[in-house]
């Protein structure tokens, strides 16, 4: 038998990405933000945080797409920490500052420079103070992100690793906030973290960030197909406002209405079949994501050709999940859609997920 053994005082945390089964998009707010209604659903796609104890605040970033993943303190992983160490009244360090390389090399604008995969990190400037499960010590604190969600598309990664660090550093110093505690928390970190923290499939209202669970039966086979390039949130938002304005002075189109939550779709996932589900799954902000990619349209299509039961992009997009009756005719999509040169790469995974939960913990009870 093997033995992991991890230092005292390392937690580590598993963490899932989300597609969205339904995103409805309102109007344009006057503080520049949009309601939405949406359909959460947690997939077996997993990023893992491990944090430990250490003299000043540092971050690694290994595997899928670190190039795009900020090193200082704008990366939410850093936030996420930072954050539940002011709500729990830890003496706060600063992360800002110089970042010295280690791995891959790190760019003046705190970026790792490395290609699509590889290994880059940050270090903080230097903090005492003991760190550790002591009460109320220091904060500084070593994150290690390993990632397999990738980056900019649509699945929520950054969201998952600041939900997981939010798990991880209560483990770590001991601050015993509740789930509801992390939760409200979590949705100043932004709209998608809540849900992060909580997994399976859930109702978002809000910015996303006001969850209830949703009675869903069942699994569900999907397939991700990633594209080459990321799409960036505040993009896709714009192009969807454009396109929506544009259809308003051209064609008489009505305004964008207040969204609403499809009892279609929740009536299909209390069935828990998938052949119910698969031809509501819906998304406004679809046409905005393939106005920008619009090798997605051929994407979707090839799902549809290769035996897909839904085919949608994921929140902002460019990733597109397909929906299949079973695993098995999830591997014959993903073959298909591989073989149709349409995406980077696809992946078989099932839904729902549970949310970010501890994997391994150092600490001595
Ligand atoms: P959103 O959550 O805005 O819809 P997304 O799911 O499409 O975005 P993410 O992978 O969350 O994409 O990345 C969005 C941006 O967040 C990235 O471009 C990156 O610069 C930034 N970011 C900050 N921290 C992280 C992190 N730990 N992992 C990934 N991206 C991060």
């Amino acid at each position: 038998m093997t033995t992991i053994t991890r230092p005292a005082g390392t937690v580590s945390v598993r963490v899932p990405a989300k597609i969205n089964l339904q995103l409805s998009v309102g109007p344009l707010r006057a503080d520049g933000y949009h309601d939405v209604v949406t359909v959460y659903h947690a997939v077996a796609l997993f990023d893992e945080i491990t944090v430990s104890a250490a003299d000043r605040t540092s971050v690694e970033v290994t595997g899928e797409g670190v190039a795009s993943v900020p090193l200082g303190p704008t990366n939410l992983a850093v936030k996420a920490a930072a954050a539940l160490a002011k709500a729990t009244g830890r003496r706060s360090r600063s992360v800002s500052g110089g970042s010295s390389g280690r791995g891959s090399s790190v760019g003046s604008s705190g970026r790792g420079a490395a290609g699509g995969s590889g290994r880059s990190s940050f270090r903080g400037s230097s903090a005492g103070g003991s760190g550790g499960s002591s009460p109320r010590g220091s904060t500084a604190v070593k994150i290690e992100i390993r990632k397999r969600i990738p980056v900019a598309a649509g699945l929520a990664g950054g969201s998952a690793d600041a939900a997981a660090t939010l798990v991880a550093c209560n483990e770590l110093w001991r601050t015993g906030l509740s789930p509801s505690e992390l939760a409200e928390i979590a949705a100043n970190l932004g709209s998608d973290v809540p849900f992060a923290l909580a997994g399976g499939t859930a109702v978002g209202l809000g910015r996303g960030e006001q969850l209830t669970t949703a009675l869903a039966a069942g699994s569900y086979d999907w397939v991700l197909a990633f594209g080459a390039t990321g799409l960036a949130t505040p993009d896709v938002y714009a192009a969807c406002d454009r396109l929506r304005a544009a259809r308003k002075s051209g064609d008489g189109v009505p305004a964008a209405t207040p969204p609403e939550l499809s009892t279609e779709l929740m009536a299909a996932l209390r069935t828990g079949d998938p052949a119910e589900v698969g031809p509501l799954l819906s998304n406004d902000l679809q046409p905005a994501a393939l106005s920008l990619q619009p090798l997605l349209r051929r994407a979707l299509a090839a799902g549809k050709e290769h035996g897909a039961l839904g085919a949608v992009v994921s929140g902002s997009g460019p990733t597109c999940a397909f929906l299949a009756s079973d695993a098995d005719a999830a591997s014959e999509l993903a073959v298909g859609i591989t073989g149709a040169g349409v995406c980077r790469a696809v992946v078989q995974v099932t839904g729902p997920a549970p949310g970010a939960c501890l994997v391994d913990s150092g600490i001595a009870t």
